[in-house]
């Protein structure tokens, strides 16, 4: 039986293509989620999709390639016209996935990467369990402090916050089908790849119309 795609009401049945996948890249807050999908996307043919979030743009990021900034009003627009594939508030500010551009890169058989906290990939499993999940861990906790305050945007108290919500994070690596720990940045991309690239060569049942070819 050729796979079906469900996304929140969305129905795609693809005949013609074999589907994109759909690489979920999460873990907490500073353990190299955005630094590892950033060379990720130079090695690999997927679309790293554009999240929207109510936070203020930082100095170097770019409207619609780091996010698309909105305010408050526009995000509750967005979340009851049902046009977010999940949502969620990180730390003061809201980020959520637009549904449509992922929808129709999958139908297309383009892969896609979403690089979102552990609230935004437990919706998304829960929406389109045939996603891949991908846990970053940090070497140490201790590590994952020197990261973040290395960051300079956070405040200590703020730093004491992401490390209490780290270690109860982690937990949730059960819901995860791969981890990866973030040790040598090298390393971890080279692993993440290694994981798209095991998953595309899958035998399943879409998969097997390539025997097409041999026939
Ligand atoms: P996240 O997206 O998970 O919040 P970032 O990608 O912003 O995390 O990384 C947090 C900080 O850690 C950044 O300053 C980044 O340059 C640094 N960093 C990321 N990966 C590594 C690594 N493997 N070794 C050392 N520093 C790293
Ligand atoms: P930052 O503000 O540093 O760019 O991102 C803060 C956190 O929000 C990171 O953990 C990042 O992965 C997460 N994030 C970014 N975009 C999204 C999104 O669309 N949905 C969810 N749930 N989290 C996101």
């Amino acid at each position: 039986m050729k796979r079906s795609l469900v996304i929140q009401g969305f129905f795609y049945y693809n005949k013609a293509m074999k589907s994109g996948s759909l690489f979920v890249i999460s873990g907490p807050s500073g353990t190299g989620k955005g630094t590892i999908c950033k060379h990720l996307i130079r090695r690999i043919d997927a679309e790293l999709s554009v999240s929207m979030t109510t936070r203020i743009p930082r100095a170097e990021e770019v409207e619609g390639v780091s996010y698309f900034f909105v305010t408050d009003a526009d995000f509750d627009k967005e979340i009851s016209e049902g046009g977010l594939l999940e949502y969620a508030n990180v730390y003061g500010n809201r980020y959520g996935t637009p549904k449509a551009p992922v929808c129709a890169h999958l139908k297309n058989g383009k892969d896609v990467i979403l690089e979102i906290d552990i609230q935004g990939a437990l919706q998304v499993k829960q929406n389109f369990p045939e996603g891949i999940f991908i846990f970053i861990l940090p070497p140490s906790i201790e590590e994952l402090r020197q990261r973040i305050r290395g960051r300079g945007s956070e405040t200590d108290a703020s730093i004491a916050l992401r490390l209490s919500e780290a270690r109860k994070e982690i937990e949730f690596i059960r819901e995860y089908d791969y981890y990866v720990i973030n040790d040598v940045l090298e390393d971890a991309v080279a692993n993440v790849e290694a994981i798209t690239r095991a998953v595309k060569a899958r035998v399943d049942a879409e998969s097997l119309t390539i025997l097409e070819q041999y026939r």
